[in-house]
């Protein structure tokens, strides 16, 4: 199976191609297609295993053209750590150059001046980790009622870094009808509830 037996676009397959990749892991081939298809996901990966594509990918072709308003990212990818936010940025870059998409990098650490005027221009997509995002939210910063699709990536690591809490009041906040895919290199007990509540049928991957 190629990256053409996905479903991926003719300008994302440009931009894998020159990534250098040729042939999709096994979590992409999973993931992928029924991603675009607009299922929730449970994929169950470490890192090193192309998970990061796994859900950019298809999370650019979802969201096809920029069409951001003021406040209201259409989606949301939630990293335990800035640097883990950081390289998801950079996946995000790299292969969404030939999309008109904006984001956010919402992290800790650094000046909320230019996170918040980003937001207030309006973003496609938003990369935060949990409690920069929950201190923007309770400013008035952040709408989440227009975010579609939401990835929480490595939730094993949410959890032990305890912001489990902090998921659920997030995701209590996006539409219902969202799609939510959920990435974790190991299931315990608090992710598998964490998935019962908030992931409606999700198809199951474990790499
Ligand atoms: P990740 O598991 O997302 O952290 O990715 C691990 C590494 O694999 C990263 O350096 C990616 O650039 C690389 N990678 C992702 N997809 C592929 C692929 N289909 N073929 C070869 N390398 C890949």
């Amino acid at each position: 199976m190629s990256f053409a037996d996905l479903g991926l676009s003719p300008e994302l397959m440009r931009a894998v191609g020159e990534s250098g990749y040729d042939t999709p892991t096994p979590i992409q081939k999973g993931a992928i297609p029924s991603v675009l298809m607009g299922k929730d996901l449970i994929g169950i990966a470490q890192t090193g295993t192309g998970k990061t594509a796994a859900f950019v990918l298809p999370m650019i072709d979802i969201l096809g053209e920029g069409r951001s308003r003021a406040r209201m990212p259409r989606s949301l990818i939630l990293e335990p750590t800035r640097e883990l936010a950081v390289q998801v940025s950079e996946n995000f870059e790299k292969y969404g150059k030939y999309h008109k998409l904006s984001m956010a990098l919402l992290i800790g650490g650094v000046q909320m001046g230019d996170q918040v005027k980003a937001l207030e221009k309006g973003v496609d997509v938003l990369i935060a980790t949990p409690g920069r995002l929950k201190d923007l939210f309770e400013r008035g910063k952040i709408l989440l009622t227009g975010c579609e699709l939401l990835v929480i990536d490595e939730a094993d690591r949410m959890l032990d870094m305890g912001f489990i809490p902090d998921i659920e009041e997030i995701c209590s906040k996006l539409p219902k009808s969202r799609q939510t895919l959920l990435f974790s290199a190991t299931m315990p007990p608090p992710i598998q509830k964490l998935g019962a509540k908030f992931l409606t049928d999700p198809k199951r991957i474990e790499v």
